[in-house]
C-alpha cells in the first residue's frame, strides 16, 4: 500500500522554500492527527528562513516551519479519550515529558526534553496535516474562529508575560515594541483587568494599530521623552509594569529607567547582542523586579476563557492572509515589509484565504 501524502512547506537552506507532497503523518496512541485550518508565520520562522539558525538551534535539514495553528482532529490514537474526530482545536505546539522538575513544578516552559515544533530538528505545521500529543490540544468553543485559536500561541506569550509581572488590576502597564507579541501582550494587560495601557513604537501604522486594539495613548520613542509622556499621563505615577518587546538594545537598557521607582520590568524580546548597558545603580536604587521570559505555560485554558468572553480583541493583528502554496511570497513579505505587515497568516485550503 502506498503512504497517503500531503502538501507540506519545507525549508530545503536558508531561502530555499518550496511546497511539496510528503507523508502524512500517523498518531501513535497518545496523538492526534489534526487538518490543519491556519497557520501564523512568526518572527523565529522568519529567522531560520533567512538565517538558518536561531542560537544553538540550527537547520541542518530540510524542515517544515510554523507552530501557531489551529485544525479539526480527523483521527486519534487508540489511547486518547478527552478529545474526538471533528472536534475543533489549538495546539500548544511544545511537547514537555512531564516528568522533570520543571514540568513538575507547573513551570514546564522551563523543560530540558521539550520538543518543540518548527524548532530544529522537529518538523512544524506549514502543512495539511500534523500529529500532536492529545494533552496539547484545546477544544475552541463553537463561537471561537480558528484564527483566535492560532493566535493563542503568541497571545500565550502576552498572558505569560502577565504572570511573569504579576499585573494586577491596580497596575499600569507600559508595552514598548508593538509587534504581534506587544499588541497581543496589550490584550492579556486587558484581560488581566488593566485600565491604563501606554505602548511604544518607532513605526506610526502600528501605534495607530495599537490604539484601534485599546490602548490608552501612544508614544514614538524616537521622537518623544517617553518616561516624561507617561508621566504627563498618569499625573506622575508612571508604569508599574514594563514589558519589553521590540528587542531593541536601548529599549531594553531604557526600560530600567523608565519603569516606576519598585516596578517591575519583563523583557520579552531577544537582542541581537548578548551584552548591552544597563544602569545597575539605578536598578538597585529603584528596588526593581526584572524577570525573564521563555514562551509560556499553562496559559491555553485561560486564553480560550478569555477570548469566548468577547471583550478582547486579537484578530486585527492579522494584516494578510495567504494560501499554503503561496508561502514564499507569505515569508518574504514577513521578511521584508516588516513596518506594514503584523500577523500573516497561511492556509493550507485556499479557499478559506477569502473566508478569514
Ligand atoms: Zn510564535
Ligand atoms: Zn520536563
Amino acid at each position: 500500500m502506498s503512504e497517503k501524502t500531503m502538501q507540506a512547506a519545507v525549508l530545503n537552506r536558508p531561502l530555499d522554500i518550496e511546497v511539496k507532497q510528503v507523508p502524512i503523518p500517523v498518531p501513535k496512541a497518545d496523538e492526534v492527527l489534526l487538518k490543519v485550518h491556519c497557520i501564523g508565520i512568526c518572527g523565529s520562522d522568519v529567522h531560520y528562513y533567512e538565517h538558518g539558525r536561531i542560537g544553538r538551534y540550527v537547520v541542518e535539514a530540510p524542515i517544515i516551519l510554523g507552530h501557531e495553528l489551529s485544525g479539526v482532529i480527523v483521527e486519534v490514537g487508540s489511547d486518547v479519550s478527552h478529545v474526538a474526530v471533528g472536534d475543533r482545536v489549538a495546539v500548544e505546539p511544545g511537547v514537555t515529558c512531564g516528568r522533570c522538575d520543571y514540568c513538575k513544578s507547573g513551570r514546564y516552559n522551563l523543560c530540558p526534553d521539550v520538543v518543540f515544533m518548527a524548532t530544529p530538528p522537529v518538523d512544524g505545521a506549514w502543512a495539511e496535516y500534523v500529529t500532536i500529543r492529545s494533552d496539547f490540544v484545546f477544544k475552541l468553543p463553537e463561537a471561537m474562529s480558528f484564527e483566535e485559536g492560532a493566535l493563542i500561541e503568541p497571545f500565550s506569550v502576552g498572558i505569560h508575560a502577565m504572570n511573569r509581572g504579576r499585573v494586577t488590576p491596580a497596575d499600569r502597564v507600559l508595552v514598548t515594541g508593538l509587534g504581534p507579541i506587544g499588541l497581543l501582550a496589550v490584550q492579556a494587560a486587558k484581560m488581566y483587568g488593566v485600565s491604563e495601557i501606554y505602548a511604544t513604537d518607532v513605526v506610526p501604522f502600528r501605534r495607530e494599530l495599537a490604539l484601534k486594539m485599546g490602548v490608552t495613548a501612544v508614544f514614538d520613542p524616537s521622537s518623544e521623552d517617553v518616561k516624561q509622556k507617561l508621566a504627563e499621563a498618569t499625573a506622575g505615577h508612571g508604569a508599574d509594569v514594563l514589558v519589553e518587546t521590540s528587542g531593541n538594545g536601548r529599549a531594553i537598557s531604557d526600560a530600567i529607567t523608565t519603569v516606576r521607582r519598585g516596578g517591575r520590568v519583563v523583557l520579552v524580546g531577544m537582542p541581537a547582542k548578548d551584552d548591552l548597558p544597563v544602569n545597575i545603580n539605578h536598578l538597585i536604587d529603584s528596588e526593581l523586579d526584572v524577570f525573564g521570559l521563555f514562551r509560556y505555560a499553562n496559559t491555553y485554558p485561560a486564553a480560550v476563557q478569555a477570548l469566548s468572553g468577547g471583550k478582547l480583541d486579537v484578530e486585527q493583528v492579522i494584516t494578510h492572509r495567504f494560501a499554503l502554496e503561496d508561502i514564499k511570497e507569505a515569508v518574504e513579505m514577513a521578511r521584508t515589509q516588516k513596518d506594514t505587515s503584523i500577523k500573516i497568516m497561511i492556509y493550507p485550503d485556499k479557499q478559506d484565504v477569502a473566508k478569514g
